[in-house]
């Protein structure tokens, strides 16, 4: 992994509630730091427990500022800063339908699921089988059953439930893909990182006006593993 030292895995000793403490923590440092700002934002990242999403390894560190590699291939849960940089540039609120590629370990998608709430919808789709095993038993254990799992490549989009209000791609592409953009309702966001796995990336906004225009913004430079699949870096 480029850009993090790792720490050493270990057996996870924390208690349930020094999470919590931990978690509450994270949301106030986050909140101080201006990454985090709207209600529904913050609400999900109290409720979320990421050491559930954590490999038991990496557990007890489920709170530093780290990334940490999932089960599968070039998977990795994102640094925690990194949810709430996508959520509140995004806008994403009670009500929308997200999709999200590169569940990883599915923290992303129940961190949505919990924002968007009953009268939203959460689609998430992942290409490696065992990330997305990983990710389907992570949701099952904590009740996020309605949160939409597909086995798949994310980078041709998933049409029968476009429109989306909000596309979130969560590994660094070459270029925007274009199914995603053809995706995304008017008025629609879309984030993801652009550039090579090997170096530090630019996190990109779209924005697509009322007549169709997209505008694109820079948000900042970021680490993220490279997207796969026929609009990625590789098959
Ligand atoms: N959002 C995740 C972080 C995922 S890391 C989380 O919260 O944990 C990026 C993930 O994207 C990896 O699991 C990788 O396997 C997956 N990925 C890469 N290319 C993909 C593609 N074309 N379609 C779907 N998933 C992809």
């Amino acid at each position: 992994m480029v850009g993090w030292t790792i720490p050493h895995p270990k057996v996870p000793e924390k208690t349930k509630k020094e999470f919590e403490k931990e978690r509450e923590e994270k949301v106030k440092w986050l909140t101080q730091e201006g990454f985090l700002k709207s209600k529904g934002i913050i609400k999900a990242m109290l409720k979320v427990p990421r050491e559930e999403f954590v490999p038991e390894q990496y557990r007890d560190y489920a709170y530093h500022e780290l990334p940490f590699p999932l089960p599968g291939r070039d998977a990795t849960i994102s640094c925690p800063h990194s949810y709430p940089l996508f959520y509140e540039a995004l806008g994403l609120k009670a009500g929308e339908k997200l999709f999200e590629v590169g569940t990883g370990s599915g923290y992303g998608a129940a961190l949505a699921r919990e924002i968007v709430g009953p009268d939203g919808r959460v689609v998430t789709i992942e290409i490696d089988e065992e990330t997305y095993n990983f990710a389907r038993r992570n949701m099952k254990r904590l009740d996020y059953d309605d949160v939409f799992l597909i086995h798949g490549d994310g980078s041709l989009g998933y049409a029968p439930d476009a429109p989306y209000d909000k596309i979130c791609i969560t590994a660094t592409c070459p270029e925007i893909p274009r199914p995603l953009i053809h995706q995304l309702a008017i008025q629609g966001r879309l984030m993801a990182p652009v550039g090579s796995p090997e170096r530090a990336q630019d996190l990109i906004l779209i924005e697509q006006d009322k007549d169709g225009t997209l505008r694109r913004k820079f948000i900042e430079k970021v680490l993220y593993v490279p997207l796969k699949g026929k609009h990625g870096w590789s098959d």
